[in-house]
């Protein structure tokens, strides 16, 4: 028998749970897009980005998803043949570099493997290290989704200062912008990569960079920045279709302004801290849960290093991929594959998976999927410590 049937919860990092207000806000005929409401709304939109990403900076929109994201901020940061430093704390720092690389930009990458943080001794070092300042940016994820290590962007930008290096900071937010604190401006950031899908609560497909007036002086106009990925026209456009290069994402742009209200009615602390307050509920599951069972561990062991916004964890193989099967088909529940931990083909591979808690989730959604994993281990025969519900039960009533 099953259960799933109701509403399922894809609980994955990513795309997240759009909300019946976003869908409805996007149910609608194709507006005009050279005058009338479309425009007005769409001025709108950008005074409420620049709140979301805490800046006074530009801000220009793709049509793209996370990797368009990426790219863009590479062909403005960059000229070909210029150097990044990169961070890595697990798969999307490592694919950063990669689209890097693959644009004709030097790139150096700092690996701290898969559960550690970033050490920024180490990245200061590398800053002295480059005496001739040949490093145009360091990039880093704030949250990698993978690992769920969360990167502490003030340190890193002391550890910069600390250096003495002139090089911009870029920061990829994809994962955490709408989930945890962020303060582009206050923590001297410098290029923010965000898409709508996570936390932004909008249906994959639009893609964000903001800049400083800083970042654009010193970036000028690269030899990357193709007329479609050039920021300059898009962040201050004279002509409506020059804010996306092309015809506007119509439904998507009303969707977006539907989930920035939601984000200004709820406020970003209340937001920050409703998505903290369920990470802490899903930590304490997988606390006692692992106390049953060695084999059962969140990847991330120092919570002040774990994202707000998606947890990684470890089963033991196969039990990550029984236990995923068994949420879905029993019980709605989606749980994301563990990603970037080992090859799909690798047997190993069955024994990791993530627990999204991003964007448009509340306590019963949390609750209720970390109790379908509970129920899920139970008839699987997956050993595990009790008490795993009520210790989240517990951060719940705290929180609340
Ligand atoms: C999801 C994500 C990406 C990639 O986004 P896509 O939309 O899948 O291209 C990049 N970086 C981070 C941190 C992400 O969470």
């Amino acid at each position: 028998m099953s259960l799933a049937n109701g509403r399922p919860y894809l609980a994955i990092p990513g795309p997240s749970v759009i909300p019946d207000r976003v869908l409805r806000a996007m149910h609608r005929g194709s507006p005009n897009i050279y005058e009338g409401p479309l425009i007005e709304m769409v001025a709108g939109l950008w005074p409420d980005l620049r709140s979301v990403a805490g800046t006074t900076g530009h801000v220009a929109m793709y049509i793209g998803n996370g990797h368009a994201g990426w790219e863009a901020a590479n062909a403005n940061l960059f000229h070909k043949g210029e150097k990044a430093l990169v961070l890595a704390v697990g798969q999307f720092g490592l694919s950063w570099a990669n689209s890097a690389r693959a644009m004709g930009i030097e790139v150096e990458v700092l690996d701290f493997g898969k559960s550690s943080p970033a050490d920024m001794a180490r990245v200061e070092a590398a800053l002295r290290a480059d005496k001739g300042h040949k490093i145009k940016a360091v990039l880093t994820t704030q949250v990698d989704t993978a690992s769920t290590i969360k990167t502490d962007i003030p340190a890193l930008r002391a550890a910069m200062d600390a250096a003495g290096h002139p090089a911009l900071l870029a920061v990829d937010c994809i994962a955490s912008l709408g989930c945890d604190e962020f303060r582009m401006d206050a923590w001297g950031v410098d290029v923010l990569v965000g898409a709508c899908q996570k936390g932004l609560m909008t249906p994959p497909g639009l893609a964000f960079i903001w800049f400083s007036e800083a970042a654009r002086l010193r970036c000028g106009k690269s030899d990357l920045a193709t007329p479609y990925w050039a920021w300059g026209p898009r962040a201050e456009a004279e002509e409506f279709w020059q804010l996306w290069n092309g015809t506007a994402p119509t439904t998507h742009l009303y969707g977006l302004r539907e989930a920035l209200d939601m984000i200004h009615e709820e406020g970003l602390p209340q937001i920050w801290a409703r998505h903290r307050t369920l990470a802490g509920a899903v930590w304490a599951a997988f606390d006692a849960w692992a106390a049953g069972n060695p084999a059962i561990g969140m990847n991330v062991s120092d919570p002040r290093h774990r994202g707000h916004s998606v947890t990684a964890a470890r089963f033991g193989a196969p039990h990550a991929t029984r236990l995923r099967d068994w949420c879905e088909t029993k019980a709605g529940v989606t749980l994301g594959i563990g990603l970037g931990m080992a090859p799909s083909t690798d047997p190993a591979y069955h024994g990791f998976l993530r627990v999204a808690h991003m964007g448009h989730v509340n306590a019963h959604m949390t609750l209720g999927a970390l109790a379908v994993m509970e129920a899920g281990m139970t008839a699987l025969g997956i050993p595990h410590g009790p008490g795993a519900l009520a210790a989240a039960a517990q951060v719940v009533a705290k929180g609340a």
